[in-house]
């Protein structure tokens, strides 16, 4: 009977430590219910931002669809350059768009020719790139509703009259313009016999118009012509090159028919990898021909250079 008893006891023992056994096992692996928190959110807004957290960053891992190739025509304004890059980087990565910076350096001692820079620039990045942005270096976007998405529809005016600091007529197309390779190909690009400053933008709006394409602008945007740009140009340091030689009004006045992008004569002397403040670029050294029998202002001063025994 007292053996009898004793078993039982034992049993009895064993079966309660097996018990809390089990039971301090369950309650360890048991998952903890954060739905019945009945704590109060600090920002009661929380839960919003972390759903827009969540948004941004799926927004930033998407992939976008187009690729924007950015044409700087360059010559000789680094400090410039050096406000640009790490602007366009800030500024863009606030809108998802897959782009590269392309400096289209103008190396040959010929007046300058934006114009067919922008063409040399556009036949090394056409198959690779959906659109390109025809990019000052001086003009830099100020509000983030300017827009550096793909032109599908025609091409986009960025720097409009009504917002750009210095130009307000209403057929300028110069600054900054976005277009899809298929446009710029269609309208054979710029025009080539634009030596020194001024007017081949205002050419290209000819071209645009004759093909029919609808220049598109930004609207109902927040900033006026003082403060949606900055420019970056100081016109006694920075000097524009309005010299006029040879018939060069004249001939520069008319609808260009003859040259373009499928005649624009250059080489490429060097292609250049860098980085201004982490951000990569392309630098191309070009070196324009010029056709003096067609365009012989492409050196208007250099006669006066000679007789004066500049150096
Ligand atoms: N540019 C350049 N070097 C020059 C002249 C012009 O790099 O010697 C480029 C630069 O990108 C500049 C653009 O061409 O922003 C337009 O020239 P500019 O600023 O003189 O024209 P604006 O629109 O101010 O009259
Ligand atoms: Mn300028």
């Amino acid at each position: 009977m007292s053996l009898n008893w004793k078993k039982l006891k034992f049993k009895y023992i064993l079966s309660c430590i097996l018990l809390t056994f089990i039971i301090t096992c369950l309650i360890s692996i048991a998952p903890i219910n954060v739905d019945d928190c009945k704590c109060k959110l600090i920002d009661p807004n929380l839960e919003d931002k972390l759903d827009n957290g969540v948004t941004d960053f799926l927004k930033s891992v998407k992939i976008p669809d187009h690729k924007l190739a950015i044409l700087v025509p360059f010559r000789d304004r680094f400090e410039e350059l050096l406000l640009f890059v790490p602007h366009m980087q800030n500024f863009l990565s606030k809108q998802n768009i897959n782009y590269h910076i392309f400096i289209l350096n103008q190396v040959d001692r010929y007046r300058f020719n934006r114009a067919s820079l922008i063409n040399v620039g556009f036949h090394k990045v056409k198959d690779n790139y959906d659109y390109i942005a025809m990019h000052d270096v001086d003009l830099l976007p100020m509000n983030d509703e300017l827009l550096y998405s793909f032109p599908k529809d025609g091409p986009y005016h960025l720097s409009s009259p009504e917002l750009h600091p210095r130009y307000h007529y209403p057929t300028f197309v110069g600054g900054i313009l976005l277009i899809k390779t298929e446009h710029f190909q269609q309208v054979n690009g710029m025009s080539n016999k634009y030596w020194g400053w001024g007017l081949e933008d205002d050419e290209f709006y000819v071209r645009l118009k004759e093909a029919g394409l609808s220049i598109k602008r930004p609207n109902n945007i927040s900033t006026g012509i003082h403060n949606t740009f900055k420019h970056n140009h100081d016109r006694h340091h920075r000097k524009r090159d309005t010299i006029k030689c040879f018939n060069q009004r004249e001939v520069t006045r008319k609808r260009d028919r003859q040259t373009g992008l499928n005649n624009v004569s250059y080489r490429i002397v060097d292609i250049i990898e860098m980085k201004i403040a982490e951000t990569p670029i392309t630098v191309l050294n070009i070196f324009l021909m010029c056709d003096k029998s067609s365009t012989p202002w492409c050196e208007c001063e250099k006669l006066d250079g000679i007789q004066e025994g500049k150096t």
